[in-house]
């Protein structure tokens, strides 16, 4: 159970985010979410599953003052931060030759700097509780590449390498560090994808969502967002005190091919 921890998911207001934010909260965490969009809406959804308490903080975690602001929130309001889920990402698709430079910027600075910037505030006191878990959601595009996703690739592949420097600097507390590498998980932000897809070649919404499937996983079938909260919950549990600066890919067989 996780009773009396509590949780910042980032990025929690839609798909992956507020699915282990969901997950936490049944385990009894407290939960703050952050993102933008409908944050009622996700405020409602992760007190029904159970949390105790849910705050809510609207950073834009591109900008290191607002992160500045959620930690100090999460200190002032709920006591500081045990169980942070750096999980808030965007995507963009192009040639690197086409890439645009402002693209580039906004995908490093969201998808890895903030990242950074939200450990290197949550860690001290997590340090001086000598308990804390920091799962970074990176993406099997931390540990392959794509075509076409050149700032994603290199943002998530940093995310793995944050993500062992920390787990290394914590190694002697009680503060693990891991990354968790998803494949396809249907959320807005490949549904995007995917209608792109369809648009580009012509075929139906749903025989463009099947082709992109099968083109990366064995399985054929998408990952759950309540199956990577369920990941995240064992990566929060006893059992999970010696797992340190693994990227764990929950992907339908794509890396292993
Ligand atoms: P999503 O678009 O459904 O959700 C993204 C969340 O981030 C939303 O809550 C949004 O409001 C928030 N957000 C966006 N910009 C923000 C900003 N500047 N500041 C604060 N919050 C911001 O996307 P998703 O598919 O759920 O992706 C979540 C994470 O999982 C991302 O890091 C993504 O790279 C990663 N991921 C997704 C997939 C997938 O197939 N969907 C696969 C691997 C990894």
């Amino acid at each position: 159970s996780l009773k009396g921890k509590v949780a910042l998911v980032t990025g929690s207001t839609s798909g992956i985010g507020l699915g282990i934010a969901e997950t936490l909260a049944k385990e009894g965490a407290t939960i703050i979410v952050n993102g933008f969009g409908d944050h009622d809406a996700a405020v409602a959804a992760v007190k029904k599953a159970g949390a105790p308490k849910v705050g809510y903080h609207g950073a834009d975690l591109s900008k290191p003052s607002e992160i500045e602001d959620m930690i100090a929130y999460a200190d002032k309001e709920f006591g500081g931060v045990d169980i942070l889920v750096n999980n808030a990402g965007i995507q963009y698709v192009a040639n690197v030759e086409d890439f645009p430079i402002e693209r580039w910027d906004s995908i490093i600075s969201l998808n890895l700097s903030s990242c950074f910037h939200t450990i290197r505030m949550a860690l001290p006191d997590m340090k001086k509780k000598n308990w804390g878990r920091i799962i970074n959601i990176a993406s099997a595009h931390g540990l392959v590449g794509s075509v076409q996703k050149s700032a994603y690739v290199a943002a998530k592949h940093g995310v793995v390498g944050l993500t062992k420097v920390v787990a290394l600097e914590s190694a002697r507390t009680g503060v693990t560090c891991n990354a968790i590498c998803p494949g396809w998980v249907l959320t807005p932000l490949v549904q995007k994808q995917i209608e792109a897809k369809a648009q580009a070649q012509g075929i139906t919404v749903e025989e463009a969502s099947h082709d992109l499937v099968a083109e990366k996983h064995p399985s054929g079938a998408f990952v759950r967002p309540e199956d990577l909260g369920g990941l995240a919950v064992f990566l929060c549990s006893p059992a999970g005190d010696q797992v340190r600066g693994v990227a764990w890919n929950m992907d339908g067989g794509w890396v292993a091919q």
